[in-house]
């Protein structure tokens, strides 16, 4: 099924006709529950990943005192999935209680010293996101993270790989596993995406200071917040990436190493709605899908909880050689 965003409420920029000339194309990715395969664009799916390529690890220091086992949090999250298509007052059964028992913190003695194999958080073909930048004949993006977010530098472990996908002849079927994570929300549950392409402007404290005062002078008038219409929420490729909640201060943008103004690439969000859903942003296919299901948050299945913030992984327009630039953005 394909997810439709509205028809947008108001149009951005017949408010502050100066806007127009800052529309990008972001891809709304509408990760879902599902059982992606190599040859899918995916949130916490298996990558396509040469056999004879090394895994890559995390060898920063991960001072945490406890720990969750991985295979018992993919075991949990199956019983939640399996749950999700029963009537809601239904027990569960002693089985499915013996599964989410097991599924804990666990305190650990000494600090978590040994590499982490890093995590799949998405790999994206290009037929799905064609406005991203393909460098050198590449046509699929891999991210991983590290399930540890407590680094000494305090940046979350960000890996991009871009290859071609008819260079891998023979793929790695079982990659190397984390046994123990962090948190439970640092494992990305497999969901099958369904790619869609939308326009977003930039966020209030992102835009020139004239553009900006006539914008506050529109949401005085109005009582709308601009953010709220301006960005797409959840997971999305491009455009202009997540907007902080706090618009006042403006927001240098993030720069490579090299100098280069970098440019958002993905964007780890938040839910695609809430209760209110201001910006009008929930698909039209899911108007009707139910609120009750608290865990994980509405509009967001793919179990990915890192508080408040979103995470915004930036390229260099110079060189996609140049490591990705990660912000967090509150
Ligand atoms: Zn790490
Ligand atoms: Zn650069």
């Amino acid at each position: 099924m394909t997810r439709t965003t509205p028809a947008r409420p108001w149009e951005v920029a017949a408010v502050v006709p100066q806007l127009a000339t800052t529309a990008r194309t972001v891809t709304r990715l509408h990760p879902r529950t599902g059982s992606p395969t190599v040859q899918d664009s995916s949130v916490g799916g298996p990558l396509l990943w040469p056999r004879d390529e090394p895994w890559p690890t995390c060898t920063g220091s991960h001072e945490v005192s406890s720990v969750w086992e991985l295979e018992a949090v993919r075991a949990a999250h199956h019983v939640t999935v399996a749950r999700w298509s029963r009537p809601e007052d239904e027990a569960h059964t002693p089985e499915e209680e013996t599964i989410f028992d097991r599924n804990e913190e666990k305190e650990i003695d000494s600090p978590y010293t040994d590499p982490v194999p890093l995590l799949p958080v998405a790999q994206l073909y290009a037929r799905d996101v064609p406005a991203l930048p393909w460098p050198d004949g590449a046509d699929l993006l891999q991210i991983l993270w590290c399930p540890f977010m407590d680094h000494d530098d305090d940046i979350p472990a960000v890996h991009l790989r871009r290859r071609r996908a008819d260079q891998v002849t023979a793929v790695l079927s079982r990659p190397p596993e984390p046994s123990v994570i962090e948190l439970e929300a640092y494992w990305p549950a497999p969901c099958v995406l369904h790619p869609e392409q939308v326009i977003e402007y930039p966020a209030l404290n992102q835009l020139p200071a004239a553009v900006g005062a006539r914008v506050r002078a529109w949401q005085e008038d109005t009582g709308h917040h601009y953010n709220a219409f301006a960005s797409a929420p959840g997971w999305k490729a491009g455009g202009w990436g997540a907007a902080a909640w706090h618009e006042e201060e403006p927001a240098d943008p993030p720069h490579c190493g090299c100098g280069a103004v970098a440019q958002p690439l993905f964007t780890i969000g938040l839910a695609e709605w809430n209760g209110h859903d201001e910006g009008g942003w929930r698909p039209v296919e899911d108007a009707d899908a139910e609120d009750r299901r608290c865990y994980p948050p509405v509009g967001d299945p793919t179990g990915v909880d890192l508080g408040d913030e979103k995470l915004q992984i930036y390229h260099c327009p110079a060189s996609h050689e140049h490591p990705p630039v990660i912000a967090r953005v509150y």
